[in-house]
């Protein structure tokens, strides 16, 4: 059959153009939601704080409390925290899980400045703390400006102190001071460009007031900010060392751009995702497959530690709801039951920058407002640690989302050879698992503001719905 020419090419264009007035409407109103989500999502365990808050909002409750009768399980939403930083939230479908699973993974950590564990000292009369920076970053984008403190400390027999300082206005924040360009015209000028900033240069300022002390104290300053710890937390200084303390940009998410399409904010990578597949996951409502949708720690720093993709958590997940149908053969049921899933690793990746145009693959790059973006492999350098999916899955996929009318891009991660990364994917697949790389692309990613598109992130959340309600065979 003769196809029409319009058939034939593939089109790419501003998913803007031509919107019809209420789902325009509908994409903002999403991006008022989002904002307030990444105000308060600092870290880790502050975004699992709020999706426990969202969960339960909708009738979630906490597996401990799930409730069973002769017939099976009472509730059918539930949710799992491992740690205080990773979390699964689960809707029983009408299939048993054997059949496989629908799985939604996102991250919930971001780049960050972490606090050492001996991080107080004086010197030139002002008190800092010590750094080790957390993800990939271009350290000199995160001094000189306003940094907040998040995080918990424990105190001595047990008690646990929750920090938050500097995001209102009202509240003292901290910097990572930089020098001036009039007298680090040697210095900096001479190094090569990711050491512009060193990373044990990046002492945190925290104080500058000496305490009223004999004259021959030493180190009245650091005294002075361990009274004022003590005094509002209850803190010494030896309970710093087994505290998690993260210093964040101390920013508002904010609109960019005279039509306000785009947001500036701390964090989209990933908290976009975590935002968009919990509201998809929520949205789900009584679906074929069981939806599990994971938000695991550490993905900046390669999945190591038990709340990562790389933890049991994953198939400890899977354990409960099995367990939930039929205490026999679990380990058999198990593996039936990941196999058969299919799961999408829900990740950002870099929009085109016309700036910068030399390191893009200009064919094969997202740009910004031409929807969700999906990414069949990802990896770096002849594809190399890279999860690829099938042709089955991703084109399964693209139809499902044709027929959706959801926007879609394809795109990858700047050009062979020079760009390149890596996510989560590989690690689902090592369940046996199809899965594929599907977000929103951003601009300025791991900067302290990332910059995302309302319609892009409006697109990824109807992808990820779209795809847990999806009743179908995959016929893979
Ligand atoms: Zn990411």
């Amino acid at each position: 059959m003769k196809k029409e020419t319009g058939d034939l090419i593939l089109k790419k264009d501003n998913g803007y153009k031509g919107l019809k007035a209420d789902k325009n409407k509908k994409i903002f109103d999403f991006a008022v939601g989002y904002k307030k989500f990444l105000d308060v999502a600092r870290t880790d365990r502050e975004t699992i704080e709020q999706l426990i808050k969202m969960a339960e909002k909708q009738g979630y409750v906490d597996i401990k409390k799930v409730k069973r009768s002769s017939k099976g399980v009472i509730n059918d939403k539930f949710y799992i925290v491992n740690r205080n930083k990773s979390m699964a939230i689960v809707n029983i479908g009408k299939r048993p899980l054997t059949d496989g699973a629908h799985v939604l993974l996102s991250h919930v950590d971001s780049p960050r400045i972490d606090i050492k564990a001996m991080p107080l000292y004086e010197e030139g009369g002002l008190g800092f703390f010590k750094t080790h920076y957390y993800g990939g970053i271009k350290k000199f984008q995160w001094i000189s400006c306003p940094m907040s403190l998040h995080g918990v400390v424990i105190l001595k027999g047990g008690k646990k102190v929750n920090i938050t300082l500097g995001d209102s206005i009202d509240e003292p924040a901290f910097m990572l001071p930089d020098l001036a360009i009039h007298v680090s015209g040697k210095l900096q000028g001479e190094r090569k460009y990711n050491e512009v900033i060193k990373g044990e240069e990046l002492n945190l300022l925290v104080g500058s007031i000496p305490a009223e002390a004999d004259e021959k104290a030493k180190d009245k300053v650091k005294l002075n900010i361990l009274q004022i710890l003590n005094k509002k937390y209850g803190i010494v200084e030896k309970d710093l060392i087994s505290a998690e303390l993260s210093a964040v940009p101390a920013m508002r998410t904010q609109d960019i751009g005279f039509d306000a399409s785009m947001i500036a904010g701390y964090g989209h990578d990933d908290r976009a995702c975590v935002y968009t597949t919990a509201l998809a996951a929520f949205e789900a409502k009584k679906p074929e497959y069981t939806t599990i949708a994971y938000f695991l720690d550490r993905e900046e720093i390669n999945s190591a530690g038990n709340t990562s993709a790389t933890s049991l958590f994953v198939s400890d997940v899977y354990e409960n709801i099995l367990a939930f149908e039929d205490e026999n053969g679990l380990y058999h049921r198990l593996r039936k039951a990941q196999s058969n899933s299919k799961a999408i690793s829900a990740d950002t990746t870099e929009a085109y920058n016309p700036t910068w145009k030399a390191v893009f693959d200009t064919h094969n790059v997202p740009h910004i407002n031409c929807g969700v973006t999906i990414c069949k492999f990802t990896g770096a350098g002849g594809k190399r640690e890279s999860s690829e999916a099938s042709s089955e899955f991703m084109a399964a996929l693209i139809e499902l989302f044709d027929k959706s009318c959801i926007k879609w891009q394809a795109g990858e991660l700047g050009k062979v050879d020079e760009g390149g990364g890596n996510t989560v994917a590989r690690y689902l697949a090592s369940y046996n698992m199809d899965v594929i790389d599907i977000g929103p692309a951003c601009m300025s990613l791991h900067s302290p503001t990332e910059l995302i598109s309302k319609f892009d992130l409006y697109s990824s959340y109807e992808a990820y719905l779209a795809f847990l309600n999806f009743k179908g065979e995959f016929n893979l």
